[in-house]
């Protein structure tokens, strides 16, 4: 294929029909770094309200570096994937400490940075500092197995090898921040995951797989691995108008994010075992209610969570929470920056709450 004529057509295209988006108007790499992360795993709609509310809260790296981690952590609640703020913090510090408070140009330098990649660091480089560097993420790749029609599985480290070779061969020497904008758009509207629309590609004379009738089935898809389902309990411990939450450990799964208390049943344990197996470590008892349940998926497992709301009537032992945890007022618990699961959670007991004061409502008014 003729990259000119492809970059020329792709260019042309974006000129007419780019997205408007809030990190395109500048060549500042921190905010490019910021967005670039945050898309990483996240689709644009959800990543813009967190891109606005980092940059008015840290709107310098030197003020990101600042920050404690946890505060960080507790901003990017929602946003999923969780080490990503994590790296974000840490790569703010090294900016700081290693480059003067100055993001480096080179693609060497950018991927020595935490949880910056070889796309990552090629989009920054041509974003940023407008050097000739490809990338190849989930879009690109999507696109570029459809224009040479690669039929085999897309994961392998040969299909890796290949498609930076085509991503590398297309890159143009000049206009590369355009065509980096372009080729993301093009991926994001045009040559769409499950239905592209072939019809209205400013690149189709180009598509191998267009030309073959096999657009829809490329990238070939691997086959859906079964994903395990943990069984969990979740205690909503209430005491004096106070709901207990607890903050999970920095590192590891959800790491730094708040939640509510509770436990993975163990095997041939039933949800009243672990519940009763629960409250006795904590050594208070009260009256227990189930709630609902709720189920959430992460990248490799399932969680399918029982919820209980525990009246405390007495406690037994340790009357303050543990390590890292809090008794917070109800009203409190819209606020705080819990995971995407025990989010879930709460929307479900708010809910349950809502129609039960209403019920209660109703009936004093017939009094
Ligand atoms: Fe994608 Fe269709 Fe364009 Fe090919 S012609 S790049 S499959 S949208």
């Amino acid at each position: 294929m003729e990259p000119g004529a492809f970059g020329e057509a792709l260019l042309a295209w974006y000129g007419d029909q780019g997205r408007e988006l809030p990190w395109r108007q500048t060549r500042d790499p921190y905010r490019i770094w910021l967005s670039e992360i945050m898309l990483q795993q996240t689709g644009v709609t959800a990543v813009i309200p967190y891109y606005q509310r980092f940059l008015e809260r840290y709107p310098t790296v030197a003020a990101l570096a600042a920050a404690p981690i946890e505060e960080v952590v507790d901003l990017w609640a929602g946003l999923g994937y969780y080490s990503r703020a994590r790296n974000l913090h840490a790569t703010a510090r090294q900016i700081v400490a290693r480059f003067h408070g100055h993001f480096p140009a080179t693609l060497e330098e950018l991927q020595s940075l935490p949880g910056v990649g070889r796309s990552t660091a090629g989009a920054i480089a041509a974003l940023a500092f407008e050097k000739r560097a490809p990338i190849l993420d989930g879009n690109v790749r999507r696109i570029l197995c459809r224009l040479f029609a690669w039929q085999e599985d897309p994961a392998t480290a040969v299909a890796q090898r290949q498609l930076w070779e085509w991503a590398d061969h297309l890159t143009p020497a000049t206009r590369v921040h355009d065509y980096t904008q372009a080729i993301m758009d093009l991926g994001a509207t045009v040559c769409l995951p499950r239905n592209p629309r072939c019809s209205d590609c400013p690149v189709g004379r180009f598509c191998l797989a267009q030309t073959l009738g096999l657009e829809k089935s490329l990238p070939r898809r691997r086959p859906t691995k079964a994903v395990p389902t943990e069984a969990q309990v979740v205690l909503i411990l209430a005491w004096g108008g106070r709901i207990l939450v607890r903050r999970r450990p920095l590192h590891g799964l959800l790491g730094g994010l708040w939640e509510f208390p509770g436990r993975a049943l163990v095997h041939g344990q039933s949800s009243a075992q672990a519940v009763a197996a629960e409250l006795l470590e904590r050594g208070l008892s009260g009256r227990v209610q189930p709630v609902g349940t709720i189920r959430h998926a992460y990248s490799h497992f399932r969680v399918q969570i029982e919820i209980f709301k525990v009246q405390v009537e007495k406690f037994e032992g340790v009357a303050e929470g543990g390590d890292g945890e809090q008794w917070l007022p109800e009203q409190a618990l819209p606020e705080m920056p819990l995971h995407g699961a025990h989010k879930k959670v709460l929307g479900l007991l708010l809910k349950k709450s809502d129609r039960s004061s209403r019920k209660e409502t109703t009936i004093a008014s017939q009094d």
